[in-house]
């Protein structure tokens, strides 16, 4: 990977994915192509990210497709790695806050395992610029955090959340919901529309309450207000606030955010 990088000349931007693409991957991938001399996609679907009994194992996998697709929108080079791991490895620690709260709190350790990965890879490809979705929103942030703290010579990139039309976000877990389950799924952009368009009339708390109503999924894990930085708020800021929600419908976990 590093041998082919070196033989590109002009800026490089790099998209890392765990494959299964869908339009979310896409425009990460649209925008790189507009902003650089090269697109360099990666496809590895990271096991140290996954705690025991997550879904690692029927995580979605379509290569011959997601390399057609990257071919078509002309991607410079996929990078498919079989392994990146050898035994007893240094592995990059995420900040004991900002990792463990939310997402790392409900999946603790998984952000260790993003961090490294990602690391790993921004170490071989060496873009100018990588592109990560606002869809994943504590790991962006992490991910800017991982750059800044280690001096990483790449500028970290967030872009919007692409959702269908009917408002669910992109992701490639989508698969596994039943047409009853999407139904319930839904109410999660639902919820997170009804608090976007209401700031300006109602207080936070308020605003949570009523949300608890509209959500319909089967066990809600968190519904949180924080700032950009992920400290939890009590009141909206604009420009400064983040909603997450992170749900079970079904087997499925998914999650979704909006900044406002
Ligand atoms: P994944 O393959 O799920 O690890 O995602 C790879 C990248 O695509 C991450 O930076 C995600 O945040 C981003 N991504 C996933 N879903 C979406 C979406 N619906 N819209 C925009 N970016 C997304």
């Amino acid at each position: 990977m590093r041998h082919y990088k070196n033989s590109l000349s002009g800026t490089v931007g790099f998209i890392p994915t765990m494959g299964a693409l869908h339009e979310g991957h896409l425009s990460l991938i649209k925008t790189s192509l507009a902003q650089n001399t090269h697109t360099v996609v990666s496809i590895y679907v990271n096991p140290t990210q996954f705690l025991a009994g997550e879904d690692l194992d029927k995580y979605p996998r379509t290569l011959e497709q997601d390399l057609a697709l990257c071919k078509k929108l002309g991607v410079s080079g996929v990078f498919v790695p079989n392994n990146l791991y050898a035994k007893d490895e240094v592995f990059v620690a995420a900040p004991k806050i900002k990792g463990y709260v939310l997402e790392g709190h409900f999946r603790p350790g998984h952000f260790d395992g993003v961090l490294t990965v990602v690391l790993k890879l921004l170490n071989l490809v060496r873009p100018t610029n990588a592109y990560f979705g606002q869809k994943d929103a504590q790991q962006l942030v992490l991910i800017k955090q991982l750059a800044q703290n280690l001096f990483l010579d790449t500028n970290i990139v967030g872009l919007p959340t692409l959702r269908d039309s009917d408002g669910l976000a992109k992701s490639s877990r989508n698969v596994y919901l039943s047409k009853d389950e999407r139904q319930k799924a839904l109410s999660i952009y639902r919820c997170l529309s009804h608090i976007k368009n209401n700031t300006e009339r109602k207080s936070l708390s308020e605003l949570k309450d009523e949300a608890t109503q509209i959500l319909k999924v089967d066990t809600l894990q968190y519904l949180a207000f924080t700032d950009y930085n992920l400290c939890m708020r009590q009141t909206f800021k604009k420009g400064d606030t983040l909603v997450l929600i992170a749900a079970y419908v079904g087997s499925t976990r998914l999650i979704d955010n909006v900044w406002l």
